[in-house]
């Protein structure tokens, strides 16, 4: 399945983005959608211009958490209008930018930014559409680090104060409120979680309606959907089917309301995958180091997270001949293992590795950390 002829001759590390997976994850969400369903690329999973601007082709909108995410998007061809931006801290020059974008929705979190973004709209002669994102209290069955929809995380607005933010929001010129917004976690693969949800969303639209405030048009659940790191082969295409179901069974949209989704990891995730060359094999008494030239400067997930990467060697000569390796990276910190205890077909220097599922929180998490250079992203086309 990879073009490993191509990939001799490409300098290690970088990554490959497989677009024709990419075209067909989309279809399959495509496929499981409604009318009323919206799905916004989650930008910060991967921002390669090639893979933004295949999935604005395709019609997708964008999710951003950032103004230099939400100026990516822009170039990559997103409409304006498909725009939401999100974001616990955002500062006067992102706002303005997305102001002058006329974006679809601004995400806000507190009151002290609804205030800000009402002042900056009304100093340009703008109204900003708002959403508030609300934190749900519910819990996503995920690593602690990457779950954000508890009352102890800082993302969103407490649900008591909900109403007195509403409220706000009316008095304000500036600020359209169209709607609700929520984001539990990353890496669900739990149902359960996004049903939660959906029961936490059904009471909330019953406790405002019962207060006499008036029905939003649009409701934005986040994104969070997880892969199966374990078998990117068996499973490269996430389960569109059974989460959307989720939403189309157990949210209770009233009349005319959007339904928005933010998803990420879900779209670009198995489609990317990291080359990286061995440098050396070392071994102790207890261990084979299987040493190559990517490093968590490139995919930073298993040291930040311990996150589990399924490890490949494109250039195996004896495919049976398994050796147990750590497969470690240059860099000057212990941490950088992408994998300890491994087997593997015995590898040696030169020989080209895949370290899979890597298209969501790779390559955008780059650093530049021992002066070492960026890893680059080519694409099918790029090799074609
Ligand atoms: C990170 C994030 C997403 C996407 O999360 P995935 O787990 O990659 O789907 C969506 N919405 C918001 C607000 C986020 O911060």
């Amino acid at each position: 399945m990879f073009p490993l002829e191509k990939f001799q001759q490409i300098d290690t590390p970088f990554y490959y983005y497989d677009t024709e997976l990419l075209r067909q994850t989309l279809s399959a969400i495509r496929d499981n959608i409604t009318p009323e369903m919206h799905v916004h690329y989650a930008v910060k999973a991967c921002a390669n211009p090639k893979v933004l601007s295949i999935i604005a082709q395709e019609g997708f909108g964008a999710d951003c958490v950032s103004g230099g995410e939400v100026q990516a998007a822009i170039d990559a061809g997103f409409p304006a209008e498909k725009i939401v931006y999100a974001g616990v801290g955002k500062s006067d020059r992102e706002i303005i930018l997305g102001l002058e974008h006329g974006i679809f929705a601004f995400n806000v979190e507190s009151i002290p930014e609804l205030e800000i973004i009402n002042q900056l709209a009304l100093q340009r002669g703008k109204v900003a559409r708002v959403a508030l994102r609300i934190n749900p209290n519910v819990g996503a069955h995920t690593h602690a680090n990457i779950t954000t929809g508890l009352a102890e995380n800082k993302f969103g607005i407490d649900m008591q104060d909900m109403e007195d933010v509403i409220r706000r929001t009316q008095e304000m010129q500036g600020i359209q409120f169209i709607g609700l917004h929520f984001h539990i976690g990353s890496q669900i693969l739990e149902m359960d979680d996004f049903i939660a949800l959906c029961h936490r969303i059904n009471e909330i639209q019953e406790r405002l309606e019962a207060a006499g405030f008036p029905t939003v048009s649009d409701i934005n659940v986040g994104g969070g959907l997880g892969v199966d790191y374990q078998q990117p082969n068996e499973h490269p295409i996430p389960d569109f089917k059974a989460y959307f179901q989720a939403y189309k069974q157990n949210l209770k949209l009233r009349h005319g309301q959007q339904l928005h989704f933010e998803l990420g990891r879900a779209i670009v995730c198995q489609c990317g995958t990291l080359l990286t060359r061995v440098l050396y094999i070392k071994s102790n008494p207890i261990k084979n180091f299987c040493i190559v030239d990517a490093g968590m400067t490139d995919l930073i997930r298993p040291a930040l997270y311990g996150s589990y990467h399924h490890i490949e060697n494109l250039s195996a000569q004896s495919p049976s001949d398994y050796v147990t390796y750590d497969v470690v990276g240059p860099i000057c910190e212990s941490s950088d293992v992408f994998i300890k205890n491994y087997g593997m077909p015995r590898t040696q220097r030169g020989d080209i590795i895949a370290i899979r599922s890597a298209g969501a929180y790779g390559e955008i998490m780059a650093s530049g950390y021992n002066c070492r250079q960026l890893p680059k992203g080519y694409t099918t086309e790029d090799l074609a």
